[in-house]
Order: C-alpha cells, then sequence, then structure tokens
C-alpha cells in the first residue's frame, strides 16, 4: 500500500493545525508513521486518500455502530439541514430523543443534551458538587473522562492518592479535589473517602472502561460503589460515552444489577454528529439551570441535525435489540480469531469482549486495571498496529484504546480480518 498522498496531506497539516490533528491520537504518535487521510466512508470500509481501503474497527472511535454512510441517518441528516442547521430555540427533536433515552435507562428520569463527552462530563460533576455541596471526588487511573481540567489526572502510584495534573495548563487548585483510585480495587476507593476532608460529591467510573483498552468492572466491585456512595451520601456517576449503546442497548447498565444516580452519554447517541448528553434522577436534575441554581449552556446543543441522527440511530437499535446479540458474536470470533493467530505464532495475547465493544492485550496475564493494562507489550502492539494497516485493517492506534463491530460488518469481513491477523502475528515475531 502506498500513503504518497497521505503523507503530503499530513505535512501540509502540519504547518497550519497543531501537530497536524485535532485530537491528538489520530497523529498515531504511539504506533508511528503517518496517519492515512480519509477522503470517504463506505458501509465497513474507510477509502483513504492514496485509494487504500481498510475494513473500519475504530469507527470514528466508536459512534458509527451502523458503519458509514448509513441510508437511513444521512436520509434525517439531510432532510432536516433543509429545514436549518441551527435555532438555538427548543425543537421537538431533541424532546424525541430525550423520551427515547429516559425509556431505555431505568437511571434516568431527566437528560440534557450537551455537544461532547467532555462537556457531558464536565456538567455531570457540576451537577453533582451542586447537589451535594461537595469538593472532592473520586476517579479511576486508566478511565477517561473527556478533557476538561478536573478529570485530567493521569494514574499514580496505584495507590489512593491526591491528584496531580497531566498538563500544563491545569492548575494544581483545580485537581487538588480530584482523588485517585485503582479500577477494580474497592480498598482504594475506601481509602479515598478516608482521606477526603470536605466529603466526596461522587465517585466517577467508566462502569466498562474502554480507555486503557477494554477492562470490565467486576460485578462486586460495582456493587461495592454503589454501597460506599450509599454510606457516604455521594453520588455514582456512570460514564457511559463509550459503553452507551455499544455494549448493549442499556450500556453497561444491560450488563449489571448495578444503577447510578448519574450518567453521561455521547458517541452513538449522535449517530456521527457532534452530541453529548446527562442525565439521571430527576431530584438530582432539577437542581439545573433554569430549575435549579447549577449553571449549564450551550449555544448549539440539542442541534437539530445531531438530534436527528441520533433519533434515527437509537430508533434503529430500539427496533433490532437483537443485533447486539449479533455484533457480540463477532466481536467473540474476532477475538477467538486473534488468540488463535497470536498462539500460532507463539505471542502472548489475552482479549476482552463486551457487546460490540472489544480489546486485546499482548500478554499472558489478566487485565483488571491500568497497571495490568500496561504491562501490555507496546512494541509487538506497533508492529501488530502497521501490519495491519498495512493490510486493509484499520485498528485503533494505541493499544489503550478499544475496537467496535459495526452492523455494517459481516461475517466474511471478520473472516477475512482473522485471515490476515494470521499473516500479521506470522510478520512481527
Ligand atoms: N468519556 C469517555 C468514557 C470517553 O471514552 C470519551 C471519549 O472517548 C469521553 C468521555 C470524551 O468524549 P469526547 O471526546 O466526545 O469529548
Amino acid at each position: 500500500m502506498g500513503y504518497e498522498k497521505s503523507e503530503a496531506a499530513f505535512e501540509e497539516a502540519y504547518r497550519y493545525i497543531p501537530g497536524g490533528v485535532d485530537s491528538p491520537v489520530r497523529a498515531f504518535g504511539s504506533v508511528g508513521g503517518v496517519p492515512p487521510f480519509i477522503e470517504r466512508g463506505e458501509g465497513p470500509y474507510l477509502y483513504d486518500i492514496d485509494g487504500n481501503r481498510y475494513i473500519d474497527y475504530v469507527q470514528s472511535w466508536g459512534p458509527l455502530i451502523f458503519g458509514h454512510c448509513d441510508p437511513e441517518i444521512e436520509n434525517a441528516v439531510i432532510e432536516t439541514a433543509k429545514k436549518g442547521l441551527s435555532f438555538g430555540a427548543p425543537t421537538e427533536l431533541e424532546t424525541a430523543l430525550a423520551k427515547e433515552i429516559v425509556e431505555l435507562f431505568d437511571s434516568i428520569d431527566k437528560v440534557r443534551f450537551v455537544n461532547s463527552g467532555t462537556e457531558a462530563v464536565m456538567s455531570a460533576l457540576r451537577l453533582a458538587r451542586g447537589y451535594t455541596g461537595r469538593d472532592d471526588f473520586v476517579k479511576f487511573t486508566g478511565c477517561y473522562h473527556g478533557h476538561s481540567d478536573s478529570l485530567l489526572v493521569q494514574a499514580g502510584s496505584g495507590a489512593a492518592t491526591f491528584g496531580a495534573p497531566s498538563s500544563p495548563g491545569v492548575p494544581a487548585d483545580l485537581t487538588k479535589h480530584t482523588l485517585l483510585a485503582t479500577y477494580n480495587d474497592l480498598e482504594s476507593v475506601k481509602r479515598c473517602f478516608e482521606q477526603s476532608e470536605g466529603g466526596i460529591a461522587c465517585v466517577i467510573i467508566e462502569p466498562i472502561a474502554g480507555n486503557m483498552g477494554l477492562v470490565p468492572a467486576e460485578e462486586s466491585f460495582l456493587q461495592g460503589l454503589r454501597e460506599l456512595c450509599d454510606a457516604h451520601g455521594a453520588l455514582l456517576i456512570f460514564d457511559e460515552v463509550m459503553s452507551g449503546f455499544r455494549a448493549s442497548l442499556k450500556g453497561a447498565q444491560g450488563l449489571t444489577t448495578v444503577r447510578p444516580d448519574l450518567v453521561t452519554l455521547g458517541k452513538v447517541i449522535g449517530g456521527g454528529m457532534p452530541v453529548g448528553a446527562f442525565g439521571g434522577r430527576a431530584e438530582i436534575m432539577h437542581k439545573l439551570s433554569p430549575e435549579g441554581p447549577v449553571y449549564q449552556a450551550g449555544t448549539l446543543s440539542g442541534n437539530p441535525v445531531a438530534m436527528a441522527a441520533g433519533l434515527t440511530s437509537l430508533r434503529k437499535l430500539k427496533a433490532n435489540p437483537s443485533l447486539y446479540v449479533t455484533l457480540a458474536e463477532r466481536a467473540r470470533k474476532l477475538m477467538e480469531g486473534f488468540e488463535a493467530a497470536a498462539r500460532s505464532a507463539g505471542l502472548p495475547l489475552v482479549t476482552e469482549v463486551r457487546g460490540s465493544m472489544f480489546g486485546f492485550f499482548f500478554t499472558d496475564e489478566p487485565v483488571k486495571n491500568f497497571e495490568d493494562a500496561k504491562r501490555g507489550d507496546n512494541e509487538y502492539f506497533k508492529k501488530f498496529h502497521r501490519a495491519m494497516l498495512d493490510r486493509g485493517v484499520y485498528l485503533a492506534c494505541s493499544s489503550y484504546e478499544t475496537g467496535f463491530i459495526s452492523t455494517a460488518l459481516d461475517d466474511a469481513l471478520i473472516d477475512e480480518t482473522i485471515r490476515i491477523a494470521y499473516e500479521a502475528m506470522q510478520s512481527i515475531h
């Protein structure tokens, strides 16, 4: 495969855009090489400007559960756009999408739309703090909740500790209320509750972590979090920006009995357009402006075109819930194929699947938290990623990302990908 046009495009982009990209991971920094510049997508495929075709397992980092250019979503976008792009006034589309979400999630009585997952989590955190009147909160190392200041705190030593900002420009004052705990380790959360002087406003977690590779929370751990939060009057927030409508129709909440107080959503609920949302129990949501004192707003929030894309996606998913069974079967088949390919090449590999989400680590050890995830061999990952890309398979360009199956990917394409994975595993050994 040639990448000459992408190389030139990247050089040109570099002149005008920091790092040549609008979101850092797109620069292929952790795997090296030039990122293919995309011309278009169609069904399960991406096409780059050099004319290369890839089977797409990234799907714009999760939103495109129906693959590229789904005709119904496309049509909803076009028809809605014809009536105007934005009004900054209420539309019935917002209510319709809110209703779909409320009907599906028993933890959500009311929901508000924003424009990204970052905004959703930032707003939910403010609401939790406003509702409880407390400042401290707990997050887990290896969980990503967008790039707002107090959430941008990296993994520490694994012990519960007050956070240090992971980026220049984030004042330490803004992260001193962020307490870090270890995923799947309830004791570390208990230590945070003990350490906090002003009290914990909330514990925020990806109930299926997708930003340290794919690492699900154990059921007993989630139950323990619920009990701890209840005992201390803290709120439990499930960040389902990634797992919402991905892990199951009800997101991670379709796979656990534990219910959060607040939920954040994004990605699939926008059908490929920029949308985020946060919702929860009515008594908490009523604290939001204009009803309550907790301020939150957005010029383009609830944008009609984005609402139409999301609404069409959710209605399609709701009308055909069995597609999650098929998506999960395909994800499992793909991961079993990767495992067999790795074994045949004498490489260590552990894999994970939740609904249409999949992940793999080049290690023999089980992965339960970020420290475990970091033991995955990144050199193998880099070589595997390159070998797959060069053979027409587009995988996430970091070992800490999750892969996605779309309904556009059929069994034949999964088989084809597994065949390519055998070749790729042999080539990197
Ligand atoms: N929360 C989770 C769990 C995510 O995976 C992401 C993004 O990947 C975000 C929040 C931030 O969403 P966005 O990139 O739309 O701001």
